[in-house]
């Protein structure tokens, strides 16, 4: 029999329960609440009382009611299909409802069970194989979908059967394995695993050694993202988050894109519904949703579905990555799910952290990055997360509990800068502040020395180097005056204009511009560090301004569209005679 409860305690979503026998923490249960039931978590158990928290609105509950304890964790449903999907935070999927808002004790399918899948067999009788190997495939798509031994499983299984290659629903036995005790197991398209708990199943997680190209000059070139790494960008609001998070959703050189959405405002969500489903992959020329699963949630949802929502898009990024794909995942922002904890810890009255969030804050959120990477599967293939969140501190405050926890968890920073933004230098990112940890790993050097060039990470140093050099010279020539620096000041701070306006600033919004392949990337940098390279000696500082802002001015105009065509070329004897 399972345990059962009554309600003594009611604050908001947090909910006392007087239980009969034993809980466990993270185990589900529901409340009966009138003719419907609510879902809920339980956060922690003392003797016989549970706290758990409600994943929808409270309102109507009363000390007495029934819960039921379901004797496991909060799940989520893995099969073909996912893709294209947008669910909220318990995979409630929403693109099946009618209207934005389920009804309170509503609970919906994630999957099609009607929807008919052509099979191809993989494994073969008499195979030996683990959980997540691999026994099949469908297409979800054009990307091969693989149906793999459950997580769950434990152990070795010897295959008995496999279904021939035909159509399927999801429902449908595709093979029999047996187990050690000579049981034998049925196994369908569909599998559940607790959203929680880390897929595991692969032979090994190595350091990442490659990059995951996004076409954002700040991030590919400035600081590169590693496939399989992790990355966050902290800004404050209004700075350019959620536009630089679509664009690399939309670029990133990545399989699988899974979003969750921890809205600012309703609004924003309601954004992604409408945007995501319109934008076209420029890799493809297809829509970009074919492989994007959208999980969101509004700041005005209950705040345990905000935390659940970031757990469950997770777990579907390490269910691809099983089957050998690059996934991407986007969270924006995970400051809200951050304040979810926060809210939950002070309702329960817990002994409060550095601004009232809980004290395991940061062991949280580095639980969580840990789960990106990349891995080498049983079968020898590679599959990868790459994971890149996004907070937006309070005032812009990068000194707050959530940047300082993420800043030690996640291998990149990206820094917004609300100056920056307010001169519409986008994408805001500081380019001294900002880096990446992954410029310092040995395999991703040399990666680089390969793919793009010998010595790239120096060339990319030097550029840094320029743009930091040019703000010094800016606070001299602000402190001094125009007059009152050498001229080689002007210069130095002209060049690393140069080096902003022409490379880091780039337009989100051009069909051109917005797309920057590595070999561009690497062709515009070398144009700008020889010019940088030049010295130029000046008459006059009014000479240097406009020598550079013409210089500037033709760069920009360009679009840098025309980087590599006959144009160019044109525009480069132009250049060659300008600076003769
Ligand atoms: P946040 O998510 O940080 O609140 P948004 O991503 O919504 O901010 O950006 C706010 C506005 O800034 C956008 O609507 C857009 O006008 C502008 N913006 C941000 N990044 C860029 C960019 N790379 N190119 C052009 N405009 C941008
Ligand atoms: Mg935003």
């Amino acid at each position: 029999m399972s345990t059962t409860g009554k309600v003594t305690g009611i604050v908001s979503n947090l909910v006392t329960v007087a239980v009969d026998g034993p809980v466990a923490e993270n185990e589900l249960c529901y409340i009966t609440l009138g003719g419907s039931r609510l879902l809920a978590e339980v956060i922690k158990v003392n003797g016989d009382k549970a706290s758990v928290q409600v994943f929808e609105s409270t309102r109507g509950l009363k000390n007495g009611d029934n819960v039921e304890f379901l004797g496991k964790m909060l799940e989520v449903t893995l099969g073909p299909g996912l893709l294209s999907g947008i669910y909220d935070g318990l995979q409630n999927n929403l693109t099946t409802m009618e209207g934005v808002f389920l009804k309170r004790g509503e609970y919906t399918d994630p999957l099609d069970h009607a929807a008919s899948w052509e099979f191809t067999p993989i494994a073969k009788p008499g195979d030996k194989v683990v959980a997540a190997d691999w026994l099949g495939e469908v297409k979800e798509g054009w990307l091969p979908h693989k149906i793999m031994v459950p997580f769950s499983f434990a152990g070795e299984y010897t295959v008995k059967e496999v279904a021939p290659a035909g159509n399927y629903t999801i429902d449908k036995t595709i093979a029999v394995l047996t187990n050690a005790d000579g049981e034998d197991v049925p196994v369908t398209m569909i599998q559940k695993w607790p959203v929680k708990v880390a897929v595991k199943g692969y032979r090994e997680k190595p350091r990442p050694a490659k990059i995951m190209e996004t076409g954002v000059r700040v991030i590919d070139s400035f600081n590169p993202i590693a496939e399989g790494g992790t990355g966050f960008i902290p800004g404050p609001f209004g700075c350019g988050k959620t536009v630089l998070q679509h664009a690399i959703a939309k670029q990133g050189d990545a399989d699988v894109i899974v979003m969750a959405a921890c809205g600012e405002r309703a609004n924003e969500v309601v954004e992604i519904f409408t945007e995501f489903p319109e934008l076209i992959d420029p890799h493809t020329g297809r829509h970009l949703m074919e492989r994007t699963t959208i999980i969101c949630n509004t700041s005005n949802m209950p705040v345990a579905a905000r935390e659940a929502s970031v757990y469950t898009a997770m777990t579907i990024c390490e269910y691809y990555r099983a089957m050998g794909l690059k996934c991407l995942l986007l969270a924006d922002s995970t400051s809200r799910w951050a304040q979810a904890l926060r809210e939950m810890s002070n309702r329960m009255e817990e002994l409060p952290g550095q601004d009232a969030f809980p004290v395991d804050l940061s062991a949280i959120i580095s639980n969580f990055y840990a789960r990106a990477g990349m891995v080498v599967l049983n079968n020898g293939q590679t599959g990868a997360v790459t994971f890149i969140g996004t907070v937006s501190p309070a005032g812009g405050n990068l000194k707050e509990p959530v940047t300082e926890s993420t800043k030690k968890a996640a291998r990149c920073f990206y820094a917004l800068e609300q100056s920056r933004a307010d001169q519409k230098r986008y994408p805001a990112v500081n380019p001294i502040d900002s880096y990446s940890k992954y410029l310092e790993y040995p395999e991703i050097q040399e990666y680089l020395d390969t793919t793009i060039q010998k010595g790239w990470v120096d060339k990319v140093l030097k550029a840094k180097n320029i743009v930091r050099r040019g703000r010094e010279m800016a606070d001299q020539i602000n402190i001094l005056g125009d007059d009152g620096v050498p001229m080689s000041y002007h210069e130095a701070f002209w060049k690393s204009e140069l080096v902003d306006f022409a490379f880091l600033q780039q337009d989100a919004f051009d069909n051109i511009d917005a797309l920057c392949p590595m070999e561009r990337q690497k062709y515009m940098l070398d144009c700008i560090l020889d010019i940088c390279e030049r010295s130029f000696e000046f008459e006059n500082f009014e000479e240097c301004r406009t020598f550079f802002k013409d210089l500037i001015n033709t760069l920009r105009q360009m679009n840098y569209t025309e980087f590599q065509s006959p144009k160019f070329h044109e525009y480069e004897q132009k250049l060659k005679i300008q600076l003769s």
